[in-house]
């Protein structure tokens, strides 16, 4: 059917320059080694996750490189996922970082901490549901509910200290 056809190619062409637009570098050298290619897919896969799991479009879904924490490997640090979730109705960007949990199971919300306004995790989510009870103002429990540990990200943080370390990210300022 034309109307699909040209349906996919104008989206196809959208996505192509929003990519293009939000990471330049990433996008042009995605076929230059096959490690490239690979990270390339691979978040191609995180972006229809986290979609699926928050019931969005994939299209609205970006990873890129994570500019503050990386992630140790045999050839040594590398950039973790910033997945940005950009609400096709209000156009709010909803950031996420990995869990290092199973892959695409589950991921944390970022958010400005209430201390310090760094941007730190504020709720493990796996479901649309997981991010509705982090918003909910009329949630049961309020604020002294039991939560998941969260990652260490800044000194106001109430978890405790080593756990970044054992979950495997780190700030980029604590990676020499
Ligand atoms: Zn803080």
């Amino acid at each position: 059917m034309t109307t699909t056809a040209s349906g996919l190619v104008e989206r196809a062409v959208r996505a192509a320059r929003t990519q293009r637009a939000a990471d330049p570098d990433g996008f042009h050298r995605r076929h230059d080694t096959p490690h490239t290619w690979d990270r390339w897919a691979r978040r191609a896969r995180v972006a229809r996750e986290i979609a699926a799991a928050l019931d969005t479009p994939v299209d609205a879904v970006l990873v890129t490189d994570d500019p503050h924490r990386t992630y140790p490997t045999r050839t040594g640090p590398v950039p973790g996922d910033l997945i940005t979730v950009t609400d096709p109705l209000t156009a709010h960007p909803w950031r996420f970082i990995p869990d290092n949990a199973t892959p695409g199971q589950s991921w944390w919300l970022l958010d400005r901490c209430p201390g310090c306004a760094t941007e730190v995790p504020v709720a493990r989510v796996a479901t649309l549901a997981d991010l509705g009870d982090h918003l909910d103002p009329n949630r049961p429990g309020g604020a002294n509910r039991k939560s998941a540990e969260r990652p260490t990200e800044c000194a106001c943080s109430p978890s405790s200290p080593g756990e970044a370390a054992v979950r495997g990210v780190a700030r980029n300022a604590t990676v020499r």
